[in-house]
């Protein structure tokens, strides 16, 4: 069972502290240090976003495009953590990854969709994670594979790594879909019927690709009782290095949040 509400469980002593579902909010990338530090502090003025997220190694679907800048970025989610309070956390892919996130305090570790299809790469990872005590998040696979999800959480338990939460972001299909990666839900609950106690939390801007999707998406996982919902911000969305039709200012994010209606939670 891999989460349960011990203060040192950075996921599940929050969303109790909380009493409500955790917000996970930043860029698609780390771009420049005033885009990051922009995005943050338009995050920080809605007094209620728990985690910053960017991602500086970027896994593009073709080569020749924005890759992400790197470790050079790292400093930059420093200052965002010095400047706002707001914890932050990085994709992270390959032990160097983890080595150098954890060296420049990343608070909170996410491994993404092209990453949890492959085995040896999470094997990999929960064979560097072991002894950190970081918080992990995992994306599901890219296709719609159950038990490839379920078999990276295992690995990463196996490791000693307990601080969990499972993102959903969507499904890819072949077949023509109005969403990026088509939302299954059934497929995160037979997840959860594996891992009761494991947050789990939403990626409506992966799912729907597109900002007018985010909110209806988001509606329906707080009505399905997730833990939390990440979406992509970022200052000018236009202008994006990658995945610009889906991120959203923070003002707009912080309406969204506004026209979301949250269920009365018990525990
Ligand atoms: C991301 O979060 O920007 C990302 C690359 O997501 P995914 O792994 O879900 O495609
Ligand atoms: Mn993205």
């Amino acid at each position: 069972m891999p989460a349960s509400a011990t203060p040192e469980n950075f996921f599940s002593s929050r969303l109790v502290a909380k009493g409500s579902p955790l917000l996970i909010a930043g860029p698609c990338s780390a771009e420049t240090e005033e885009q990051v530090l922009a995005t943050a502090h338009g995050l920080k003025a809605l007094g209620r976003v728990d985690l910053f997220r960017a991602g500086i190694w970027k896994p593009r679907t073709k080569p020749g495009g924005f890759e992400g800048m790197g470790s050079v970025a790292l400093p930059w989610l420093q200052r965002v953590k010095v400047e706002t309070g707001i914890p932050t956390t990085v994709e992270v892919a390959t032990p160097r990854h983890v080595e150098e996130a954890l060296a420049h305090g990343i608070d909170v570790l996410w491994i993404g969709a092209r990453t949890t299809v492959n085995p040896f790469a999470i094997q990999e990872l929960a064979d560097a994670l072991a002894g950190t005590g970081v918080p992990v998040m995992v994306k599901n696979p890219v296709n719609p594979d159950v038990a490839l999800w379920a078999g990276a959480l295992e690995r990463l338990e196996r490791a000693g790594i307990t601080d969990l939460a499972a993102i959903h972001r969507g499904f890819s299909t072949f077949a023509p879909s109005r969403y990026r990666n088509a939302p299954t839900w059934i497929l995160p609950i037979e997840l959860k019927s594996r891992f009761p106690q494991l947050p789990l939390i939403c990626d409506p801007s992966h799912i729907g690709g597109r900002r007018d999707l985010l909110l209806p998406i988001a509606q329906k996982a707080l009505d399905l009782d997730y833990d939390g919902l990440m979406i992509e911000t970022h200052p000018d969305p236009d202008k994006a290095l990658s995945d610009a039709a889906q991120q959203v200012t923070p003002a707009r994010l912080g309406e969204i949040i506004s026209e979301l209606h949250f269920r009365y939670r018990s525990s």
